[in-house]
């Protein structure tokens, strides 16, 4: 086999390639936090990638706990260009979620959203007017 010799050209661009990509890790800009807020889910689906049911055996993080972890990470991002999604299993069968929500946005003000996939759940109205109450106090620029 034999081993062709990079041209000058190829050289600089392997060369500016190598430095653009040890700048993008330097920088690593943490744009989103994905949050599985809960294992349960009210829906079945045979493609789910995350193994849920109604029943979860693992327990859910303690919303004090998950607020914790954010108010250290708002220390190395600024929150007002990092989105946390909340997401599962089905986000909105924990009953603590609206709590959350308004924590983090009037406390530590990220900006936030929901994976709404609660079709089917039992409670959905009830929930619904819970994010609804969130997102009357959010201010759209
Ligand atoms: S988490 Fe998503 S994919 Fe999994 S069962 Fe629930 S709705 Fe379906």
């Amino acid at each position: 086999m034999t081993v062709t010799p990079l041209t000058l050209r190829k050289k600089i661009a392997f060369h500016l390639f190598r430095k653009y990509k040890e700048n993008e890790r330097k920088l690593h800009t943490l744009n989103y936090i994905f949050w599985e807020a809960t294992l349960k889910c009210n829906l079945n689906c045979l493609h789910c990638g995350s193994d849920c049911k109604s029943e979860s055996p693992v327990k859910d993080m303690p919303a004090k706990d998950f607020l914790k972890v954010i108010d250290q990470i708002r220390r190395i991002t600024d929150p007002g260009s990092t989105m946390i999604v909340f997401t599962g299993g089905e986000a909105l069968l924990r009953k603590d979620i609206e709590d959350v929500g308004l924590n983090l946005l009037f406390d530590i003000s990220f900006y936030f959203c929901f994976f709404l996939i609660s079709a089917s759940a039992n409670d959905s109205a009830k929930i619904l007017k819970g994010i609804t109450n969130i997102l009357n106090e959010c201010y759209f620029l």
